[in-house]
Protein backbone atom coordinates (compact mmCIF):
# COMPACT_ATOMS: atom_id res chain seq x y z
CA UNK A 1 0.00 0.00 0.00
CA UNK A 2 2.43 2.53 0.71
CA UNK A 3 4.44 1.46 -2.65
CA UNK A 4 1.43 2.98 -4.37
CA UNK A 5 1.10 6.33 -2.25
CA UNK A 6 5.29 6.44 -2.27
CA UNK A 7 6.97 4.87 -4.49
CA UNK A 8 5.20 4.58 -7.63
CA UNK A 9 4.15 8.26 -7.82
CA UNK A 10 6.38 9.83 -10.75
CA UNK A 11 7.04 13.77 -11.08
CA UNK A 12 7.82 14.04 -14.93
CA UNK A 13 5.20 15.07 -17.81
CA UNK A 14 5.48 14.73 -21.39
CA UNK A 15 2.42 17.02 -22.83
CA UNK A 16 1.21 17.59 -26.03
CA UNK A 17 0.26 21.21 -26.82
CA UNK A 18 -1.80 20.80 -29.37
CA UNK A 19 -3.76 23.92 -31.49
CA UNK A 20 -7.00 21.43 -30.55
CA UNK A 21 -6.12 18.95 -27.70
CA UNK A 22 -3.61 19.27 -25.01
CA UNK A 23 -2.76 15.91 -23.35
CA UNK A 24 -0.47 14.92 -21.28
CA UNK A 25 1.37 11.69 -19.85
CA UNK A 26 2.37 10.46 -16.49
CA UNK A 27 5.81 9.04 -16.58
CA UNK A 28 5.16 5.34 -14.94
CA UNK A 29 1.52 5.61 -15.65
CA UNK A 30 0.54 6.86 -19.26
CA UNK A 31 -2.11 9.27 -20.74
CA UNK A 32 -3.75 11.13 -17.44
CA UNK A 33 -5.20 13.88 -19.30
CA UNK A 34 -6.96 14.44 -22.91
CA UNK A 35 -8.82 18.02 -23.30
CA UNK A 36 -9.36 21.02 -25.42
CA UNK A 37 -6.95 23.78 -25.52
CA UNK A 38 -9.35 26.13 -25.02
CA UNK A 39 -9.48 28.66 -22.36
CA UNK A 40 -12.63 31.06 -21.40
CA UNK A 41 -11.76 34.33 -19.94
CA UNK A 42 -14.34 36.79 -18.02
CA UNK A 43 -13.60 40.54 -18.92
CA UNK A 44 -14.45 42.79 -16.01
CA UNK A 45 -15.52 46.33 -16.37
CA UNK A 46 -11.99 47.22 -15.27
CA UNK A 47 -10.70 45.36 -18.39
CA UNK A 48 -9.11 42.82 -16.11
CA UNK A 49 -9.19 39.61 -17.13
CA UNK A 50 -9.80 36.51 -15.45
CA UNK A 51 -9.61 32.83 -16.00
CA UNK A 52 -13.25 31.20 -15.73
CA UNK A 53 -13.17 27.99 -17.15
CA UNK A 54 -10.61 25.68 -19.13
CA UNK A 55 -10.50 22.60 -21.11
CA UNK A 56 -13.88 21.07 -21.83
CA UNK A 57 -15.77 23.39 -20.23
CA UNK A 58 -14.16 25.85 -21.93
CA UNK A 59 -15.28 24.19 -25.29
CA UNK A 60 -18.71 23.82 -24.18
CA UNK A 61 -18.89 27.52 -24.08
CA UNK A 62 -17.37 28.44 -27.87
CA UNK A 63 -20.12 30.39 -29.25
CA UNK A 64 -22.55 30.27 -26.41
CA UNK A 65 -20.77 33.07 -24.36
CA UNK A 66 -22.34 36.09 -23.33
CA UNK A 67 -20.98 39.82 -24.16
CA UNK A 68 -18.32 39.55 -21.18
CA UNK A 69 -16.89 36.35 -21.77
CA UNK A 70 -15.20 34.67 -24.68
CA UNK A 71 -13.60 31.35 -25.24
CA UNK A 72 -10.35 31.74 -26.79
CA UNK A 73 -8.34 28.92 -28.40
CA UNK A 74 -4.44 30.14 -28.03
CA UNK A 75 -2.63 27.90 -30.34
CA UNK A 76 -5.14 27.87 -32.64
CA UNK A 77 -3.11 28.09 -35.57
CA UNK A 78 -0.31 26.42 -34.32
CA UNK A 79 1.92 29.18 -33.33
CA UNK A 80 1.50 30.36 -29.80
CA UNK A 81 -0.66 33.38 -30.59
CA UNK A 82 -1.67 34.34 -27.24
CA UNK A 83 1.32 33.82 -24.67
CA UNK A 84 -0.55 34.63 -21.44
CA UNK A 85 -3.22 32.51 -22.04
CA UNK A 86 -1.44 29.28 -23.22
CA UNK A 87 0.75 29.84 -20.13
CA UNK A 88 -2.75 30.31 -17.92
CA UNK A 89 -3.63 26.77 -19.41
CA UNK A 90 -0.67 24.78 -18.83
CA UNK A 91 -0.29 26.21 -15.47
CA UNK A 92 -4.27 24.53 -15.14
CA UNK A 93 -3.60 21.58 -16.64
CA UNK A 94 -0.44 20.68 -15.20
CA UNK A 95 -1.70 21.86 -11.39
CA UNK A 96 -4.73 19.62 -11.89
CA UNK A 97 -2.71 16.75 -12.41
CA UNK A 98 -0.71 17.57 -9.31
CA UNK A 99 -3.68 18.33 -7.38
CA UNK A 100 -4.45 14.18 -7.73
CA UNK A 101 -1.37 12.74 -6.16
CA UNK A 102 1.61 14.02 -4.10
CA UNK A 103 4.18 14.96 -6.89
CA UNK A 104 7.23 17.45 -6.41
CA UNK A 105 9.09 19.96 -8.74
CA UNK A 106 8.60 17.54 -12.10
CA UNK A 107 10.48 17.87 -14.79
CA UNK A 108 8.80 18.17 -18.39
CA UNK A 109 8.95 16.96 -22.30
CA UNK A 110 6.69 19.23 -24.36
CA UNK A 111 6.05 18.56 -27.75
CA UNK A 112 5.60 21.89 -29.91
CA UNK A 113 4.74 23.02 -33.56
CA UNK A 114 7.75 22.71 -36.03
CA UNK A 115 9.14 25.30 -36.96
CA UNK A 116 8.65 27.11 -33.89
CA UNK A 117 10.67 30.43 -33.53
CA UNK A 118 13.32 30.81 -30.70
CA UNK A 119 11.13 33.82 -29.25
CA UNK A 120 8.44 31.21 -28.94
CA UNK A 121 10.53 28.49 -27.59
CA UNK A 122 11.94 30.76 -24.82
CA UNK A 123 8.37 31.35 -23.80
CA UNK A 124 6.86 27.84 -23.61
CA UNK A 125 10.04 26.96 -21.76
CA UNK A 126 9.41 30.14 -19.44
CA UNK A 127 5.74 29.41 -19.62
CA UNK A 128 6.87 25.97 -17.83
CA UNK A 129 8.82 26.95 -15.60
CA UNK A 130 6.45 29.67 -14.07
CA UNK A 131 4.30 26.92 -13.33
CA UNK A 132 6.43 25.23 -11.35
CA UNK A 133 8.76 22.15 -13.23
CA UNK A 134 12.08 21.95 -12.84
CA UNK A 135 13.65 21.17 -16.30
CA UNK A 136 11.88 21.32 -19.98
CA UNK A 137 12.59 19.72 -22.99
CA UNK A 138 11.06 20.37 -26.01
CA UNK A 139 10.32 18.11 -28.91
CA UNK A 140 8.84 19.15 -32.27
CA UNK A 141 5.55 17.06 -33.00
CA UNK A 142 5.75 15.25 -36.22
CA UNK A 143 9.00 13.78 -34.20
CA UNK A 144 6.95 12.74 -31.75
CA UNK A 145 4.17 11.80 -33.31
CA UNK A 146 6.48 9.82 -35.64
CA UNK A 147 7.83 7.81 -32.72
CA UNK A 148 4.28 7.51 -30.97
CA UNK A 149 3.15 5.84 -34.24
CA UNK A 150 5.68 3.67 -33.79
CA UNK A 151 8.28 4.46 -36.87
CA UNK A 152 11.68 3.84 -36.29
CA UNK A 153 13.29 7.72 -36.11
CA UNK A 154 16.41 6.85 -35.08
CA UNK A 155 17.52 4.24 -38.07
CA UNK A 156 18.85 5.50 -41.17
CA UNK A 157 15.91 5.50 -43.28
CA UNK A 158 13.21 7.65 -44.57
CA UNK A 159 10.14 7.94 -42.50
CA UNK A 160 6.82 9.58 -43.31
CA UNK A 161 4.35 11.16 -40.55
CA UNK A 162 1.64 13.39 -41.91
CA UNK A 163 0.08 14.53 -38.83
CA UNK A 164 -3.70 16.28 -38.78
CA UNK A 165 -4.83 18.15 -36.06
CA UNK A 166 -6.93 20.84 -35.88
CA UNK A 167 -5.04 23.86 -37.19
CA UNK A 168 -2.68 22.22 -39.06
CA UNK A 169 -1.43 19.46 -40.87
CA UNK A 170 2.14 18.46 -40.43
CA UNK A 171 3.75 16.46 -43.13
CA UNK A 172 7.38 15.38 -42.71
CA UNK A 173 9.85 12.80 -43.37
CA UNK A 174 12.39 11.79 -40.45
CA UNK A 175 15.47 9.93 -40.84
CA UNK A 176 18.11 9.18 -38.00
CA UNK A 177 16.64 10.80 -35.43
CA UNK A 178 15.83 14.64 -36.90
CA UNK A 179 13.70 16.20 -39.32
CA UNK A 180 14.51 16.02 -43.01
CA UNK A 181 12.22 18.22 -44.56
CA UNK A 182 8.66 19.45 -43.87
CA UNK A 183 5.77 20.79 -44.83
CA UNK A 184 3.60 22.94 -42.23
CA UNK A 185 -0.14 23.50 -43.86
CA UNK A 186 -2.82 25.91 -42.36
CA UNK A 187 -5.56 23.53 -43.46
CA UNK A 188 -6.45 21.18 -40.99
CA UNK A 189 -9.57 20.16 -38.51
CA UNK A 190 -11.10 23.62 -38.07
CA UNK A 191 -11.10 24.45 -42.33
CA UNK A 192 -12.66 21.32 -42.56
CA UNK A 193 -15.42 22.72 -40.06
CA UNK A 194 -14.95 25.55 -42.01
CA UNK A 195 -16.15 24.65 -45.13
CA UNK A 196 -19.14 23.08 -44.35
CA UNK A 197 -20.60 25.91 -42.43
CA UNK A 198 -19.84 28.20 -45.74
CA UNK A 199 -21.11 24.71 -47.79
CA UNK A 200 -24.61 24.85 -45.56
CA UNK A 201 -24.86 28.84 -45.87
CA UNK A 202 -24.18 28.67 -49.42
CA UNK A 203 -26.72 25.54 -50.34
CA UNK A 204 -29.09 25.76 -47.47
CA UNK A 205 -29.23 29.62 -46.65
CA UNK A 206 -28.57 28.20 -43.07
CA UNK A 207 -26.23 29.24 -40.16
CA UNK A 208 -24.11 26.69 -38.03
CA UNK A 209 -21.86 27.05 -35.82
CA UNK A 210 -18.23 25.70 -35.32
CA UNK A 211 -19.39 23.09 -32.70
CA UNK A 212 -22.51 21.78 -35.17
CA UNK A 213 -19.92 21.78 -37.94
CA UNK A 214 -17.55 19.35 -36.36
CA UNK A 215 -20.39 17.14 -35.23
CA UNK A 216 -21.22 17.04 -38.94
CA UNK A 217 -17.99 16.34 -39.94
CA UNK A 218 -17.64 13.42 -37.17
CA UNK A 219 -20.82 11.43 -38.85
CA UNK A 220 -20.91 12.18 -42.43
CA UNK A 221 -17.31 13.38 -42.89
CA UNK A 222 -15.67 11.90 -45.59
CA UNK A 223 -12.99 12.57 -48.96
CA UNK A 224 -13.37 9.73 -50.59
CA UNK A 225 -16.49 7.53 -51.98
CA UNK A 226 -17.43 4.83 -50.19
CA UNK A 227 -16.73 1.59 -51.24
CA UNK A 228 -19.22 0.50 -53.95
CA UNK A 229 -22.81 -0.66 -52.69
CA UNK A 230 -21.83 0.87 -49.31
CA UNK A 231 -25.08 2.68 -48.20
CA UNK A 232 -24.53 6.64 -48.12
CA UNK A 233 -25.20 8.37 -44.48
CA UNK A 234 -27.30 11.49 -44.27
CA UNK A 235 -28.85 13.46 -41.44
CA UNK A 236 -31.18 15.60 -40.63
CA UNK A 237 -30.31 19.01 -39.32
CA UNK A 238 -32.36 21.85 -37.87
CA UNK A 239 -31.76 25.60 -38.73
CA UNK A 240 -32.63 28.66 -39.07
CA UNK A 241 -32.95 29.90 -42.42
CA UNK A 242 -30.74 33.21 -43.10
CA UNK A 243 -32.98 35.09 -45.38
CA UNK A 244 -36.63 34.68 -44.15
CA UNK A 245 -35.49 33.51 -40.66
CA UNK A 246 -38.11 30.97 -40.23
CA UNK A 247 -36.82 27.73 -38.60
CA UNK A 248 -36.47 24.64 -41.09
CA UNK A 249 -34.91 21.55 -41.35
CA UNK A 250 -32.50 19.78 -44.43
CA UNK A 251 -31.47 16.88 -45.36
CA UNK A 252 -27.44 16.72 -45.69
CA UNK A 253 -25.83 13.49 -47.29
CA UNK A 254 -22.39 12.27 -46.99
CA UNK A 255 -21.78 13.16 -50.56
CA UNK A 256 -22.44 17.06 -50.14
CA UNK A 257 -20.22 16.76 -47.35
CA UNK A 258 -17.78 14.89 -49.32
CA UNK A 259 -17.99 18.13 -51.81
CA UNK A 260 -17.23 20.67 -49.05
CA UNK A 261 -14.17 19.07 -47.90
CA UNK A 262 -13.05 18.61 -51.04
CA UNK A 263 -11.00 21.88 -51.68
CA UNK A 264 -9.31 20.91 -48.17
CA UNK A 265 -8.61 17.04 -49.01
CA UNK A 266 -6.62 18.27 -52.30
CA UNK A 267 -4.36 20.89 -50.27
CA UNK A 268 -3.41 17.69 -47.80
CA UNK A 269 -2.45 15.58 -50.58
CA UNK A 270 -0.86 18.64 -52.36
CA UNK A 271 1.48 19.45 -49.00
CA UNK A 272 2.11 15.18 -49.26
CA UNK A 273 3.23 15.47 -52.63
CA UNK A 274 4.84 18.37 -52.64
CA UNK A 275 6.96 16.94 -49.55
CA UNK A 276 7.60 14.17 -51.16
CA UNK A 277 9.17 15.84 -54.50
CA UNK A 278 11.57 18.09 -51.72
CA UNK A 279 12.60 14.47 -49.93
CA UNK A 280 16.36 13.52 -51.35
CA UNK A 281 15.93 10.48 -53.41
CA UNK A 282 16.82 7.82 -51.15
CA UNK A 283 14.92 8.71 -48.44
CA UNK A 284 11.47 8.94 -51.05
CA UNK A 285 12.41 5.02 -52.29
CA UNK A 286 11.91 3.85 -48.79
CA UNK A 287 8.88 5.33 -48.18
CA UNK A 288 7.39 4.60 -51.72
CA UNK A 289 8.60 1.05 -50.37
CA UNK A 290 6.85 1.24 -46.60
CA UNK A 291 4.51 4.35 -47.27
CA UNK A 292 3.55 7.24 -44.65
CA UNK A 293 1.58 7.11 -41.43
CA UNK A 294 -1.33 9.12 -40.79
CA UNK A 295 -1.27 10.71 -37.26
CA UNK A 296 -3.42 13.34 -34.84
CA UNK A 297 -7.17 13.62 -34.80
CA UNK A 298 -7.80 14.43 -38.48
CA UNK A 299 -6.57 10.97 -39.31
CA UNK A 300 -9.65 9.60 -38.75
CA UNK A 301 -11.36 11.30 -41.39
CA UNK A 302 -12.91 8.57 -43.35
CA UNK A 303 -11.19 8.00 -46.84
CA UNK A 304 -8.13 10.03 -46.16
CA UNK A 305 -6.06 6.89 -46.27
CA UNK A 306 -7.55 5.56 -49.55
CA UNK A 307 -7.34 9.10 -51.28
CA UNK A 308 -4.06 9.04 -50.56
CA UNK A 309 -3.02 5.93 -51.72
CA UNK A 310 -5.31 6.14 -54.35
CA UNK A 311 -3.69 9.54 -55.64
CA UNK A 312 -0.13 9.15 -54.84
CA UNK A 313 0.34 5.38 -55.30
CA UNK A 314 1.85 4.87 -51.81
CA UNK A 315 1.15 2.50 -48.67
CA UNK A 316 -0.88 4.57 -46.20
CA UNK A 317 -1.64 3.06 -42.37
CA UNK A 318 -3.36 5.07 -39.83
CA UNK A 319 -1.51 5.38 -36.29
CA UNK A 320 -3.24 3.35 -33.84
CA UNK A 321 -5.37 5.49 -31.64
CA UNK A 322 -3.97 8.49 -34.07
CA UNK A 323 -5.16 11.65 -31.19
CA UNK A 324 -2.96 9.98 -29.18
CA UNK A 325 0.39 9.23 -31.42
CA UNK A 326 2.16 13.09 -29.94
CA UNK A 327 1.61 12.32 -26.72
CA UNK A 328 2.23 8.54 -27.13
CA UNK A 329 5.27 9.66 -28.75
CA UNK A 330 6.61 12.85 -25.90
CA UNK A 331 6.26 9.81 -23.18
CA UNK A 332 8.44 7.62 -24.70
CA UNK A 333 10.94 9.81 -25.08
CA UNK A 334 10.60 10.85 -21.27
CA UNK A 335 10.39 7.11 -20.36
CA UNK A 336 13.98 7.24 -22.08
CA UNK A 337 15.84 10.94 -22.25
CA UNK A 338 19.08 9.56 -22.10
CA UNK A 339 18.98 7.57 -25.40
CA UNK A 340 16.63 10.10 -27.15
CA UNK A 341 18.40 13.13 -25.97
CA UNK A 342 19.58 14.41 -30.06
CA UNK A 343 16.13 14.19 -30.67
CA UNK A 344 14.95 16.73 -28.46
CA UNK A 345 15.39 20.56 -29.53
CA UNK A 346 18.42 22.55 -27.81
CA UNK A 347 18.16 25.10 -25.69
CA UNK A 348 18.30 28.42 -27.02
P1 LIG B 1 -4.15 19.17 -32.39
O1 LIG B 1 -2.93 18.31 -32.32
O2 LIG B 1 -4.02 20.30 -33.35
O3 LIG B 1 -4.60 19.60 -31.03
P2 LIG B 1 -5.73 16.77 -32.66
O4 LIG B 1 -4.73 15.81 -33.17
O5 LIG B 1 -6.10 16.67 -31.23
O6 LIG B 1 -5.31 18.28 -33.01
O7 LIG B 1 -7.02 16.63 -33.59
C1 LIG B 1 -8.10 17.48 -33.44
C2 LIG B 1 -8.84 17.55 -34.76
O8 LIG B 1 -9.23 16.24 -35.18
C3 LIG B 1 -10.13 18.37 -34.63
O9 LIG B 1 -10.24 19.25 -35.73
C4 LIG B 1 -11.21 17.31 -34.67
O10 LIG B 1 -12.41 17.81 -35.23
C5 LIG B 1 -10.58 16.25 -35.55
N1 LIG B 1 -11.17 14.93 -35.35
C6 LIG B 1 -11.23 14.22 -34.20
N2 LIG B 1 -11.91 13.06 -34.39
C7 LIG B 1 -12.29 13.07 -35.69
C8 LIG B 1 -13.06 12.16 -36.52
N3 LIG B 1 -13.57 11.02 -36.02
N4 LIG B 1 -13.26 12.50 -37.81
C9 LIG B 1 -12.77 13.63 -38.31
N5 LIG B 1 -12.06 14.53 -37.60
C10 LIG B 1 -11.82 14.25 -36.32
MG1 LIG C 1 -1.25 17.59 -32.68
Amino acid sequence: MFDSLFGLFSTDLAIDLGTANTLVYVRKQGIVLNEPSVVAIQKGSDNSQRVKAVGKEAKEMLGKTPGNIVAIRPMRDGVIANFSITQAMLEYFIKKIHNRSHFIRSRLIISVPAGITNVERKAVREAAENAGVREVWLIEQPLAAAIGAGLPVREARGNMIVDIGGGTTDVAVVSMSGMVTNVCLKVAGDKLDESIINYVRRHHNMMIGERTAEQIKFRLGSVWPPEEGAEETWMDMKGRDLISGVPKSIELRAGDVREALSDCARAILDAVKATLEKTPPELAGDISERGLVLAGGGAHLAGLDNMIREEIGIPVMVAEDPLLAVVRGAGMVLEDVDSYRPILLEDV
